[in-house]
């Protein structure tokens, strides 16, 4: 047994990458113990989380029923709930694994009181960057969870940012990789929601389907590892078994192999400078004779939205946060059969063209402009309602 437990703190327990960790955790309970839970408002599941792992501290941001309370646990409410999780110093490891804006204040916090963090929260990099990144103390204390991130963050394990020459991102091309423009006019929902190999949440399985989610990753990997947006690209490999990979200056090309599966990334970031036993924990993985290595071009005329994404990280200031709010209220209509498939890069292309103002200068402004594209996004989605 190690000489200490790591104290691993989860927020965003109850989604998809939260259950990641979890099993992570769960799996190797001599290293990891879970001392704090957060969710938004799943009071149920955060329940039944705490009878499996005991922790000390179990928060809802939005509780629906104002007599939370859990049992034995201290239950903490709000955004502030978050902030007292990301700062306790019985926490090592905090784990940001929810969706949307809510936590980059905690992410904040949990920098500035030093504790390692694994990060899987795509929005708090996109929108919030240029006030996360300088926060980070020291080297490989913000460990990306994001598949593609952690790939490319395991491919740099000893080398110096210098000596990178390009990254590269890989894409599944989602359900519709070999659909032609006219057959995509006719998705809906419940085709878009089948992901041909990752299971997860709902918003970021359609964002994978436009490709939308490649190219916000490339804004994020633009973020994480320092580099110019021109200096990320991504290419299509439908199996999903290489998930990143850098090209330096030598000519040298890494990459990063492993099962399209969150656990992979979650264990990375939890035990580095580790690797933890998975193989012996029963968990798949591949041989070389088992990978098919193939890369094709992303078809940008099929899917705008990565263009769309990849030039709203090149033109920077307001533009990331916008998109985010954008695509989240787009998505949202398309989920509900208000607006068609095709329409959510219209949707967004609309709100661009119609911005005018400047670039955030806080993290609030940042924020705030994640509101202003949701809501501009919301009237084009009603303009497109009203007359098609
Ligand atoms: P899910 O929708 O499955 O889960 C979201 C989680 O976040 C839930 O626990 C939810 O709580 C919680 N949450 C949402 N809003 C708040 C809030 N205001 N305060 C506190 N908790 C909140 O999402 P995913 O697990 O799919 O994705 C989580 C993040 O990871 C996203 O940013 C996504 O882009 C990113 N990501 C996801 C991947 C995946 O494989 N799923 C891969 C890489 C990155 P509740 O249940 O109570 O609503
Ligand atoms: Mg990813």
């Amino acid at each position: 047994m190690r000489e200490k437990q790591i104290r691993v703190a989860v927020i965003g327990a109850t989604g998809s990458v939260g259950a990641s960790a979890l099993d992570i955790c769960a799996k190797f309970p001599d290293r990891f113990k879970v001392t704090a839970l957060a969710a938004k408002s799943n009071a149920q599941k955060l329940h039944e989380l705490a009878q499996k792992f005991s922790p000390k501290t179990l928060c809802l941001t939005e509780p629906q029923d104002s007599n939370f309370n859990l049992g034995s646990y201290k239950c903490i409410f709000g955004k502030s709930g978050l902030l007292e999780i990301a700062t306790d110093p019985e926490v090592d490891h905090v784990v940001f694994a929810s969706s949307g804006t809510a936590a980059i204040k905690a992410l904040q916090e949990a920098l500035k009181a030093d504790k390692d963090v694994s990060l899987a929260n795509k929005e708090s990099i996109v929108v919030a960057g240029p006030w996360v990144m300088p926060l980070v103390r020291r080297k490989d204390q913000l460990r990306p969870v994001d598949s593609e991130h952690s790939a490319i963050w395991q491919c740099l394990r000893e080398d110096p940012a210098r000596d990178i020459q390009e990254i590269c991102l890989t894409a599944s091309g989602g359900p519709f990789r070999s659909h032609t423009k006219e057959q995509m006019r006719a998705v809906k929902a419940a085709d878009a929601l089948k992901h041909p190999v990752w299971d997860m949440g709902a918003k970021v399985t359609i964002d994978s389907s436009t490709l939308m989610n490649k190219g916000i990753e490339c804004i994020e990997a633009a973020q994480l590892f320092g580099l110019p947006q021109e200096r990320v690209s991504a290419v299509v490999h439908p199996v999903s078994q290489a998930h990143g990979m850098v090209l330096f200056r030598d000519g040298t090309l890494k990459m990063l192999v492993s099962p399209a599966d969150m656990r992979y990334p979650c264990a990375a970031a939890l035990a580095w400078p580790d690797r933890l036993d998975l193989i012996s924990a029963g968990m798949p993985y591949f041989r070389p004779q088992d990978t098919n290595l193939s890369f094709t071009e992303i078809d940008e005329e099929r899917f705008p939205c990565f263009q769309i994404a990849t030039e709203a990280g090149r033109r920077g200031g307001a533009y990331p946060a916008l998109l985010i709010g954008a695509d989240e209220a787009a998505v949202d209509a398309f989920l509900k059969d208000e607006i068609p498939y095709l329409a959510i890069a219209q949707v967004i292309e609309e709100v661009f063209a119609k911005r005018q103002g400047s670039a955030p200068e806080s993290l609030d402004e940042a924020i705030a402009l994640v509101d202003e594209g949701k809501r501009a996004a919301e009237r084009a989605c009603m303009n497109w309602r009203n007359h098609f």
